[in-house]
């Protein structure tokens, strides 16, 4: 018999393969399922096409077998078969998938993990087997053929006997190494855990004899061996079955199980959809956050399945960023079972199919708020600032998708509203939203400016975390109404007469507060008086792009980069320091500027910010009291 070679590239695989240091070698099993459920879909489809094919579905199964005594695990299926020819050409060479793995390799652009996530096909086998044979007679002929290989040395062909049609894979394993343990795949346990990981949803029954221990017949106590032929797997993925059908109890089953959570889902979305792109998918929003969940640890992604294949645990293409804490399972018929980390991050179906799911996702949540307002809130203190964050981030190009998810607490409803619900409440004469920024809601509502706006009866969002009002400001309107925080710039709700006076006032004041600004070292752009505080007698508010709270941001962080906000001092033009400060202007300047100081300081507590003159400013306090 004629030893043939392998190509040159199948050459290069088969020795990855076989001095494959891969510790996921169990993949191999799943694509010897895949393949010989790939024959039996062939067959299948010949049977409904073609009337001389006399088949049911339920012929159909693929049968696996072990034997410690012989090390072998043998796979069968009774699917389409191979001749001598199709054996030479599809085992004999390389498949495709394989040519890009080979290249990856070659390129050392990625670790050889690169194999989990390819169908690497056939050739995987050799991870685990030191010999294969394959016996394969084609449906509707009479010969069959046994190919067999090393690996290394080439292959064989040759004519064999075997009755029945399809395919027979023998695998000898390798002796067991320090390193790796191949004797456990001849175990009932873990080839019944393998077919469940990676192939449950098959199509087609996949069969094992088991041995099983059963209460003997009669007796309450006795037990005996029994063997009987058994199907592994589920078959009819809960994905691919209707809603209907399916009870909300087994839905929360199979995420507790499948996603290791102690508590059910606050929502189960599925989606089925036809069309320019097919896709079953079946997704879960967690009803808490992973302890991991802010963390660079965290990984997103969908479980990516090929028709009832899984190719990828994780597929984080399928879901942007914000949406990171949907978890579940897309299954489509138009992704190839072959695609890889690298092909699919161009792959024009994955990208449809990523679209569609995130309005769906969209759909869902907005769905959720409507129906389930505590359910919503809930959520949204879990997930929210990721929300946030996906509104900020890539320059704002999904604030469309998420302006109507996200919520901050309200003055006037103490509770978290949303911006639609904000902007229906407006008063008449209200062209904006005004916001007000601070650590806790509490912290906020000692803002003096937040008392003159609650006195007019506005509502003000409060912002509480620090990615807040960059959100807002990525945002810029809603629905054309400007986002403006109340203690940034000059919100003047007062009367044009009122606005006059004050005008007048500040204009008769200048000098005044040039003496102050200059006392200050020019730590601020502007002193003025206000009408806006209620009782307070001072208040902080800044000019321009960034604002108090965005300069604690921005300088918390551990760049380079620090920013200052341009910051106005107000004056209560109502409160008796007015008065006093105009007094002293004319009579004692030195004292003025003592003023000065402990009015921005004052100024800087109440907003949240240290105060770097601390030991002069106590002792000025000091002074005063005891005068
Ligand atoms: P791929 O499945 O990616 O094409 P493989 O190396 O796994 O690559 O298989 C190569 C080819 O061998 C398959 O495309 C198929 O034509 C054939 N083949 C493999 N296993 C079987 C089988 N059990 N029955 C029939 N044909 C098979």
């Amino acid at each position: 018999m004629k030893k043939k070679q392998f190509k040159t590239e199948s050459k290069k695989l088969l020795d990855l393969m076989i001095n494959s240091i891969y510790t996921n070698r169990e993949i191999f099993l799943r694509e010897l399922i895949s393949n010989a459920s790939d024959a039996i879909d062939k067959l299948y489809y010949l049977s409904l096409t073609d009337r001389k094919v006399k088949l049911n579905k339920e012929d159909f199964k693929i049968h696996l077998e072990f034997d410690k005594d012989n090390r072998t695990i043998t796979i069968t299926d009774n699917g389409i078969g191979m001749n001598e020819e199709e054996l030479e050409r599809h085992l004999g060479t390389i498949a495709e998938s394989g040519t890009e793995l080979f290249r990856l390799e070659s390129e050392k652009k990625e670790d050889i993990d690169v194999i989990g996530q390819f169908g690497v096909g056939f050739y995987s086998a050799f991870m685990v087997a030191k010999e294969i044979e394959v016996i394969s007679k084609k449906y509707g002929e009479k010969d069959a053929h046994i190919w067999k290989s090393n690996g290394a040395d080439g292959y064989t062909i040759e004519e064999t006997d075997y009755d029945d049609f399809g395919t027979k894979i023998t695998l000898y394993l390798k002796d067991d190494t320090e390193e790796a343990n191949y004797s456990e795949y001849l175990e009932q346990y873990k080839l019944t855990t393998l077919v469940r990981k990676y192939s449950n949803y098959i199509t087609y029954p996949i069969t094992m004899m088991i041995k099983e221990s059963k209460l003997k017949e009669g007796s309450k106590d006795e037990y005996e061996d029994v063997i009987e032929e058994q199907t592994l797997n589920s078959m009819v993925p809960i994905w691919k079955k209707n809603k209907s059908e399916v009870k909300d109890e087994d839905y929360n089953n199979f995420y507790t199980d499948t996603y290791h959570d102690y508590e059910d889902p606050a929502r189960v979305i599925t989606s089925s959809v036809e069309g320019m792109t097919s896709y079953k998918a079946l997704m879960f929003i967690p009803n808490h956050a992973p302890y991991d969940y802010y963390t660079k640890e965290y990984e997103k992604g969908l479980a990516l399945y090929s028709n009832g294949v899984m190719i990828m645990e994780k597929c984080d293409k399928l879901l942007p960023d914000y949406f990171s804490f949907v978890k579940g399972i897309v299954d489509s018929e138009d992704i190839s079972l072959n695609i890889s980390r690298e092909t699919l991050q161009q792959d024009h179906q994955v990208s449809l199919i990523a679209k569609s799911i995130e309005s769906k996702i969209k759909k869902e949540l907005e769905a959720m708020m409507q129906e389930d307002r505590e359910k919503y809130d809930n959520f949204f203190k879990n997930f929210g600032m990721q929300l946030k964050f996906g509104i900020y981030n890539d320059f704002g190009m999904h604030k469309d998708v998420l302006k109507d998810l996200i919520m901050f607490y309200s003055s006037s409803e103490e509770k978290l509203v949303t911006l639609k619900e904000y902007v229906s409440r407006m008063k008449e004469n209200q062209d904006k939203i005004y916001y007000a920024c601070g650590e806790s809601v509490a912290k906020i509502n000692t803002l003096p400016q937040v008392d003159s706006i609650k006195d007019k009866d506005y509502e003000i969002l409060y912002l509480t975390e620090y990615v807040d009002e960059f959100a807002l400001q990525v945002l810029m309107e809603y629905e054309g109404k400007k986002f403006v925080n109340i203690c940034a710039e000059n919100i003047d709700l007062s009367s044009e007469e009122e606005k006059k006076e004050l005008e007048e006032k500040n204009k008769d004041s200048k000098d005044l507060f040039e003496v102050m600004l200059k006392s200050l070292d020019n730590e601020i752009k502007e002193i003025r008086f206000t009408n806006k505080l209620k009782d307070h007698p001072v208040c902080l508010s800044t000019k321009g792009n960034v604002s108090a709270e965005m300069e604690k941001v921005i300088n918390a962080m551990p760049t380079d980069e620090k920013v200052k906000a341009e910051k106005v001092l107000e004056i209560n033009e109502n409160h008796p320091i007015a008065k006093k400060l105009q007094t002293l202007y004319k009579k004692d300047k030195e004292e003025l500027e003592k003023y000065s100081k402990i009015l921005y300081a004052e100024a800087r507590l109440i907003e949240g910010l240290p105060v770097d003159n601390q030991a002069e400013v106590s002792k000025l306090i000091c002074d005063l009291i005891s005068m």
